[in-house]
């Protein structure tokens, strides 16, 4: 029996085994589980992806809190705005935090949206790159020479850039020494909060490797010591964690704080705010590029949809697909040409979901 459906909005837990365990300054990820959102409207279906990871390492949010604030509060929400992402993004203002559920509703309204237009995303946000410079980030190694040789090989693909997480015990020598390697290449260090303000004075070595930025070196709620470090160190100081809402943004650039921002979506709460965001920045001149949470294939396509803004002047930390994943849920990402990405051009984020895929790595559905 077909059933009519007026309008929907449901979650899907699933999990992909990464390629490559992938280790930061806090821990190593081997599988990625991960919420898909799915609102339907009559014939279409919108999908945005909730970034969230099991442990609240990089943010507070974890998959438990997100599936219980999505079922009890923004579910709720996104139906009773008829799944119009206006609406939706005023509502969801009331509820504090959360900024990674509030973003998977507020990507698969969009999607929605623009499928119902049956436009590409892209151009409802008004950009207008049809293709994305790809950076590389390359996770914490065993040892420096396992590193250089992962460089190596991301360079011989193209990539246009090279972020090298560090943490202490794992910094000024490793970075000294990709630099000597590697004399000529945009080169970014991503510390993810790994150094109190005690250890600042260690940061001043990121000097001599003409880096094109250092990377949330302090406390992810941190402004003001980010302010003073900018103040004593030449690298460009780009911040991640620390900017989680416009506000942050415009207090951080008052301070500051920053050179550059990380924009991430499900960080900032949503397309709405990162759309506040971006305007802030093209005002001011502020260089940004698009960050990435080892996204599947949804999340990867949504932001290849924000990075064609132009304020995104800097490659993104979105590689190809299977740099992350043996198999996705859509098509591979390939690059059209070395080291750029191409913006898929359908309706909304423009990919097709792989379903029988989807159902062989779902663990369970919700409402
Ligand atoms: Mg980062």
């Amino acid at each position: 029996m077909h059933v009519h459906i007026e309008k929907e909005i449901k979650g899907l837990i699933l999990s992909l085994p990464l390629v490559h365990p992938f280790r930061t300054s806090f821990g190593e990820e081997r599988e990625r589980k991960f919420i898909l959102i799915r609102a339907r409207k009559g014939e279409e279906e919108g999908w945005g992806e909730v970034v969230v990871s099991e442990a609240p390492l990089y943010s507070e949010e974890t998959l438990g809190s997100a599936v219980y604030v999505l079922k009890n509060y923004l579910f709720p929400l996104a139906l009773k705005c008829h799944l119009q992402t206006h609406c939706f993004e005023a509502g969801a203002e009331r509820f504090r935090g959360n900024p990674m559920a509030k973003s998977g509703v507020s990507l698969a309204l969009w999607d929605l949206e623009a499928k119902k237009r049956g436009l590409p995303l892209f151009k409802i946000y008004g950009g207008g790159r049809e293709e994305i410079p790809s950076g590389v980030s390359v996770g914490i190694q065993k040892n420096l020479d396992g590193l250089l040789k992962r460089i190596e090989g991301f360079l011989s693909q193209g990539y246009l850039r090279v972020k090298v997480k560090i943490a202490p015990g794992w910094d000024c020598e490793v970075i000294k020494e990709v630099r000597r390697s590697f004399p000529q290449i945009p080169l970014g260090a991503d510390a993810n909060a790994a150094y109190g303000k005690e250890e600042v004075d260690r940061l001043l070595c990121m000097d001599e490797a003409d880096l094109l930025f250092l990377e949330q070196p302090l406390y992810p709620d941190d402004l003001y010591y980010h302010s003073l470090l900018r103040k004593r160190i030449k690298t460009p100081l780009a911040l991640d964690e620390s900017i989680k809402n416009p506000r942050k943004m415009e207090v951080g650039y008052l301070m500051g704080a920053y050179s550059i921002v990380n924009i991430k979506v499900g960080r900032m709460g949503g397309v709405g705010r990162v759309l506040k965001a971006v305007r802030f920045a093209q005002e001011r001149g502020i260089p940004l590029f698009c960050g990435g949470m080892l996204e599947s294939g949804v999340g990867r396509a949504h932001n290849l949809h924000l990075a064609t803004l132009s304020p995104f002047v800097l490659p993104a930390d979105l590689s190809k697909t299977e740099r992350y994943y043996r198999r996705d849920i859509i098509p591979p990402f390939e690059f059209s040409r070395p080291g750029y990405i191409p913006v898929p051009q359908g309706p909304g984020i423009g990919v097709d979901l792989d379903y029988r895929f989807l159902e062989k790595i779902q663990i369970e559905e919700f409402t």
